[in-house]
């Protein structure tokens, strides 16, 4: 499933006017686990306003092996593919806004995971913030939940580890209910790519 979930995500975010970097050996890259993606969980790194990816992404860090994200949006609102397998980016779930996803130790294989990449001190750039709407919107729609954007999360919602990703300022989110309200307000409607079926359709025929 990871492989067709990815490509369809990169063609809907596409669609939507987003540009998609594929990183070298994204489509064989994961933590070993196989993916049963139900929906996405958006991140700050606490690093720079990159522009392309952060390579500790892919390579991961001395007590956290790599990869750390699925996708990373740079300071200019481009998405960069890392890893189309489960990442290591969530830990375990049981946070306030968790539901309808479950609490479980195994959360990564069931959220796509983005890290966008700034301080988190300070807001991220309208360009990324925009990118990560659309994101969303193209990763319930690939999971089967379009339009319930339940299954968007921020790590904030979900960890049970203290994490307040994404932030604006020190210590302070994002407000969840409010993202999934700029969803809606962006009216992406259903051209953003088709459904999965079509993808893995596409996959077993050649079309794509
Ligand atoms: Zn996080």
């Amino acid at each position: 499933m990871s492989v067709s979930f990815a490509k369809a995500v990169r063609d809907g975010c596409r669609n939507l006017g987003v540009e998609v970097n594929e990183v070298d050996g994204c489509y064989s890259r994961g933590n070993g686990q196989t993916s049963d993606y139900r929906g996405i969980v958006n991140h700050h790194t606490a690093g720079g306003f990159t522009i392309g990816f952060d390579r500790i992404l892919v390579d991961g860090r001395w007590d956290l092996p790599g990869p750390l994200c699925n996708t990373a949006l740079d300071r200019n609102g481009r998405l960069w593919l890392i890893a189309a397998h489960p990442a290591n980016h969530a830990g375990a779930s049981g946070g306030w806004d968790t539901a309808p996803l479950p609490h479980t130790g195994l959360f990564n294989k069931l959220t796509w995971g983005c890290e966008i990449q700034y301080p988190g001190v300070v807001p991220m750039t309208d360009a990324q913030y925009r990118a990560a709407l659309i994101q969303s919107h193209v990763v319930c729609k690939v999971a089967g939940v379009p339009g319930d954007y339940r299954w968007v999360k921020f790590h904030q919602g979900t960890s049970v580890q203290g994490k307040w990703d994404p932030g604006y300022a020190e210590g302070r989110t994002y407000d969840i209910a409010r993202f999934r309200d700029d969803i809606r307000a962006l009216d992406l409607g259903a051209d953003d790519g088709g459904p999965l079926w079509q993808q893995i359709f596409d996959e077993i025929t050649g079309g794509a």
